[in-house]
């Protein structure tokens, strides 16, 4: 019985496991054409204070208009694109629009501050993201200033030496530096004490269930504390309802960020959104 039921399985596995692969090729190979079919569009998703509601930045988020099957969200297709080598190109791709977007909402008389742009921890690993980064902010005409760069903790682990060489350039550059999803990897506090960065992002799974779990609470009160006395800026990540909201300010929190405030959207909506947004201070 045990035997039937392992070739029934087999037989089972077998064939979609060659589809699957089939399909996995197939959308690698259309994943490395699609910056040249321009189908790569960046959402952006805004960044506010928590305090005053203003808006300080947004996130850059990347999607991929696939001829068939829509808009995919980066869960789709980040990690082949990791594992193929093509993200040195997307990032590459992803800098210079998110410059270059800042610039034309600047063009347009508006005020979107400071634009955080997702870099890839394989990325750490090559020292032209320091070029490509400093090369599109001179096309574009962005001050240093106006970028974070945006890492997670498993930017460390790779290759630690490369990558630390990296960021100190990246700091030396000017530009701002965020720990994405903190608390979520294994970076030690040693790490912090290193690198200095200017901000840390909550994750948002320590934010989502802040209303009935005393230990989320504990953590984000815990790295607010961290972050506020070693003079880094906290952003809270996945912000959905009032009563996170009023935690994280309550708590001290520097900037709030979910579909609570704002979803990711085109630059064009986000255009609009930070023209009818009107601040109400708390
Ligand atoms: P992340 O950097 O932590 O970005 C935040 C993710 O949370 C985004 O998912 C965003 O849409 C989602 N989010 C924001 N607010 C809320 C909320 O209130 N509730 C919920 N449930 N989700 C919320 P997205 O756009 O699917 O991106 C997923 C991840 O893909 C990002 O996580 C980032 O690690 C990566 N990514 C995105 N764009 C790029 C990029 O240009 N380059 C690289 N290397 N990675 C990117
Ligand atoms: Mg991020
Ligand atoms: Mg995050
Ligand atoms: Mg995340």
């Amino acid at each position: 019985q045990a035997k039937s039921l392992g070739r029934a399985r087999y037989s089972f596995f077998l064939p979609e496991f060659n589809t699957r692969r089939q399909a996995s090729v197939a959308l690698e190979q259309q994943l490395s054409e699609a910056i040249e079919r321009r189908e790569f569009v960046l959402h952006y998703q805004p960044q506010v204070h928590a305090q005053h509601g203003h808006m300080v930045g947004c996130e850059a988020l990347l999607r991929w208009r696939h001829p068939a099957r829509g808009l995919l969200a980066p869960g789709e297709f980040i990690t082949m694109a990791e594992e193929s080598g093509l993200i040195a190109e997307m990032g590459l791709w992803v800098r210079d629009e998110a410059c270059a977007q800042l610039a034309r909402w600047k063009a347009e008389g508006l005020r979107p501050g400071v634009m955080a742009i997702n870099v890839s921890a394989l990325e750490f690993r090559d020292h032209r993201l320091v070029d490509s980064l400093r090369d599109a902010m001179m096309r574009h005409d962005i001050a240093p200033q106006e970028v974070e760069v945006e890492l997670t903790e498993s930017a460390l682990m790779a290759d630690s030496d490369t990558s630390l060489r990296i960021i100190d350039r990246l700091v030396e550059l000017g530009v701002r530096l965020a720990i994405d999803d903190f608390g979520t990897g294994y970076s030690s506090l040693a790490y912090l004490k290193r690198l200095r960065p200017h901000q840390l992002k909550i994750d948002r799974s320590f934010v989502r269930d802040i209303a009935t779990d005393a230990d989320d609470r504990a953590i984000v009160k815990g790295v607010i504390g961290l972050a506020s006395t070693l003079g880094m800026d906290v952003t809270a990540e996945g912000v959905e309802d009032e009563g996170q909201r009023s935690f994280l300010c309550q708590e001290g929190c520097t900037y709030l960020q979910g579909y609570g405030i704002a979803r990711p959207m085109p630059a064009e909506d986000v255009a609009r959104w930070m023209r009818e947004r009107v601040v109400s201070p708390v």
